[in-house]
């Protein structure tokens, strides 16, 4: 087994004045008012233009109950791609971040694709230079390469796999049984945690997500203490000490199924906590805890929200939708969307070929901490 960490050192930097300039746009919060009628004049706008939303379960609670009230879906990555593919609708509204936003036009390049804020990035994102990435990819040449949704087009169009958190593991796990070596990017989290569970040869980028590596294993062990009976729920993009304590490691929607088909009735959940919206719809009488990110003397003890997703708003889809043509547009270039599309649509048929895959993962995965 041969594991290593690519050292990209600009990352944090980077990721810092970013964060800086998307809390600065995050919008204030409405009054009940004022946040019905933008939501009125949203859905008027979507139903003017023919428009279906798709938004992300990390984005304000408003637009998720307007993209369930209007048609459209509030759900994970992999399920926002093939939800915007194959929806008849020819304008797309993408809620959550670029990568997600380039994601649907390189599935549909014939839609318009339109996004509440086009700033709306990812660290994991931002951390992964198409150039940078590109050479790493040239030193390595026998590795398949296998990257994770949240990279840019051009990213994509260097890999051979896109993977998102919820078939990462099924798909490396093949890869490996066919004696393939892997390169994966960005995220050293969630690349860790599918090494480790399925052996893999794995080189890898040394990304990660802004809020997910800010969870504290310590903490967490303290928490889990006061509520004993509460099943540990953790995204694999968390670090290791946090995995480890998990009940499930499972992608977003995966951890949404397990709180609501889990017998527990409490529940500590280490993921953005704008997932809390539909896991309360979908299981209210249930308790549920924000792993904690920080120790007693913080001034937040759980901030894992992600800045980015934050910047999505109600204004943002009336601005985006009447506004001009090309504004708040997103556009791919054609020999990146085509090559892109490569790597997408391996994964969208391996998933349409092992429907199981996607859904098994949400329960007792870690060996040695129990069976949820
Ligand atoms: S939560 Fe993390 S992975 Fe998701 S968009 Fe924000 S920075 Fe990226």
């Amino acid at each position: 087994m041969t594991t290593a960490l690519f050292d990209y050192t600009e990352q944090d930097a980077s990721g810092a004045t970013c964060i800086a300039h998307a809390w600065a746009k995050v919008p204030v919060p409405l009054s009940p008012t004022q946040r019905d009628a933008l939501k009125q004049r949203a859905r008027d706008l979507l139903a003017q233009h023919r428009a279906v939303l798709v938004a992300h379960y990390y984005v304000d609670g408003d637009l998720q109950d307007l993209a369930m009230e209007t048609g459209g879906c509030v759900s994970d990555s992999l399920e926002m791609a093939r939800f915007g593919r194959d929806h008849a609708a020819q304008t797309l509204i993408v809620a959550g971040v670029r990568f997600m936003g380039e994601s649907a036009k390189i599935l549909s390049p014939h839609k318009r694709v339109l996004m509440p804020d086009l700033d709306a990035t990812c660290s994991l994102d931002l951390g992964c230079p198409a150039d940078s990435f590109a050479a790493f990819c040239d030193a390595h040449p026998d590795r398949t390469v296998v990257v994770y949704a949240n990279t840019s087009a051009a990213v994509k169009a260097r890999a051979d796999w896109m993977v998102t958190s919820s078939c990462a593991l099924p798909i490396v796990r093949h890869l490996h049984e066919q004696g393939q070596k892997i390169l994966w990017a960005p995220d050293r989290h969630l690349g860790s945690y599918v090494q480790r569970q399925s052996g893999a040869d794995m080189l890898m980028w040394n990304g990660a997500c802004i809020v997910h590596d800010e969870f504290r294993g310590i903490e967490l062990e303290l928490l889990r203490r006061e509520h004993p009976n509460a099943k540990v729920l953790v995204h694999p993009e968390s670090p290791r000490n946090v995995v480890e304590q998990a009940d499930v490691v499972g992608s977003t929607a995966q951890l949404l199924r397990a709180v609501t088909e889990l017998d527990a009735q409490e529940f500590i959940v280490a993921t953005d906590n704008g997932m809390f919206h539909r896991m309360r719809q979908a299981a209210p009488h249930k308790k549920l805890f924000e792993a904690p990110t920080a120790g007693n003397s913080a001034t937040c003890k759980s901030c894992a929200h992600c800045p980015w997703m934050a910047m999505n708003a109600l204004q943002g889809v009336i601005d985006c939708l009447e506004q001009g043509q090309g504004q708040g547009e997103v556009f791919v270039d054609e020999p990146v969307r085509v090559k892109a599309e490569g790597c997408i649509n391996r994964m969208l048929d391996f998933v349409a070929a092992n429907p199981n895959a996607t859904r098994q993962p949400a329960q007792g995965l870690v060996p040695g901490i129990g069976a949820a």
